[in-house]
């Protein structure tokens, strides 16, 4: 094993990387996670328990990536783990029906306030790909509209990369999140041949931007108003900023929603469901065509009902919300006392902290990493608390902001 000596010298997460990227494109499996963003090599771990994460360099770090909020239990949580123990033990994937399908898609549709029927996939890209067919075929319309800044998982027509030819994306329109007038203007213009309007009813994947107020309403009336299929794309917000996600919590209700993350409990899944009429649509029952060998696999779905009766039962909501909403305020106060600009948005168990200048946010990002803080290595990506994390890692966490803040002022 390499040792770390120093900043100067090749780390373990160096040697690692250089031969990852031998074998992997970029050195990694999906692209954020390169610290591109953040300049470094990016960190490799082997472990994780609670709130921590080891890497295998053997540092111990306080999580606040949450695998990119799918983990809300905290990591390793004895109860999945238990029960995925013995799932295991009856094979990982039979491409057959279970009952445990049936037991998982029964605690979504109770939970979700829009949901009458839901489809298992295994990424929330694969959910939001088939709730857009679903929404085209119902309306028998083309176009869809997408918001600035976005993220709906890498299908083609929400891309604008080499690759993806102009006619997959000439479909797609793009209006200003929390602008209903724009968005109003924009589908009057193509009213007749709007499918669907897609939103991140909380903007995650541009740094926890909330709703305004009658956006989300806004969004539902336009729908209504020219038969556009609405959908929220809940992959993050879905059992995490409430148990019936942000459908439950602004008490909108879309036509189709999307999951993903935490309705897996830590294991690969998608989800999308919605109104009978428009579901009654999918194959095997109607002409849109949907699958996967992996849908619905029994581990999976064994992770997905622990975590959702974990969260009936122990309904963390609140308690979560007040913990991330201490350490956003110790954040702000922090960067007061050392005259550091930056801004913290923050709903439920979601934070992001920005900068205006992007190299602030590498020196923070690095500053918290070496005091074994893990943010999100992209200022326009969520953080995330689970209930693991404890007023100990909060208080450390404020610590090490205090003292990475103090750094940043003295330039
Ligand atoms: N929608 C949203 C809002 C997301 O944040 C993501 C991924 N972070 C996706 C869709 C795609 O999900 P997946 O990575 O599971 O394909």
């Amino acid at each position: 094993m390499v040792k770390i000596t120093n900043d100067k010298r090749q780390t373990t997460n160096d040697v690692l990387f250089s031969f990852a990227k031998k074998y992997i494109p970029g050195g990694v499996n999906s692209p954020v996670r390169s610290f591109n963003a953040v300049g470094s090599s990016p960190v490799f771990i082997k472990q994780a328990k609670g709130s921590e994460i080891y890497s295998e360099d053997n540092r111990v770090f306080i999580d606040y990536c949450m695998s990119w909020g799918a983990i809300i239990l905290g990591h390793a949580y004895p109860e999945i783990i238990k029960e995925l123990n013995r799932a295991v033990k009856n094979g990982t994937s039979f491409g057959i029906a279970t009952r445990l399908e049936i037991e998982l898609a029964g605690l979504i549709v109770k939970a979700a306030p829009s949901v009458e029927q839901v489809r298992l996939t295994n990424s929330g890209t694969e959910a939001v790909m088939a709730a857009i067919r679903l929404a085209r075929a119902y309306t028998k319309k083309d176009k869809i509209v997408r918001f600035q800044n976005s993220y709906h998982g890498h299908a083609d027509y929400f891309l604008n990369c080499e690759g993806v030819p102009l006619n997959f994306r000439k479909h797609t329109l793009t209006a200003p999140y929390n602008d209903i007038k724009k968005t109003k203007e924009l589908v009057n213009r193509h009213k007749r041949g709007i499918a669907a309007i897609v939103v991140e009813p909380v903007a995650g994947n541009a740094g926890v931007i909330l709703p305004e107020k009658g956006f989300l309403q806004g969004l539902r009336k336009l729908s209504d108003r020219y038969g556009i299929v609405l959908i929220f794309d809940e992959v993050i917000t879905g059992f995490r900023i409430s148990y019936g996600g942000a459908q439950g919590f602004f008490n909108v209700k879309p036509d189709l929603t999307c999951l993903g993350k935490i309705t897996g409990g830590g294991l690969p899944v998608g989800a999308f469901g919605g109104k009978k009429e428009i579901m009654k649509l999918l194959a095997p029952i109607g002409p849109v065509y949907q699958a996967g060998t992996f849908s619905g696999n029994p581990l999976t779905v064994t992770a997905g009902i622990v975590t959702l009766k974990a969260l009936k039962k122990l309904n963390p909501y609140k308690g979560l919300e007040k913990k991330t909403k201490r350490l956003c305020d110790g954040i702000i106060s922090r960067a007061q006392d050392h005259g550091v600009k930056l801004k913290v948005n923050n709903i439920a168990s979601m934070f992001s902290v920005s900068f205006e200048d992007t190299e602030l946010f590498k020196r923070f990002f690095h500053g918290l990493l070496k005091r074994k803080i893990y943010f999100s290595p992209s200022m326009f990506e969520t953080d995330f608390l689970s209930i693991a994390h404890s007023d100990e890692d909060i208080d450390k966490t404020l610590g090490a902001i205090d003292e990475t803040l103090k750094e940043l002022r003295r330039g």
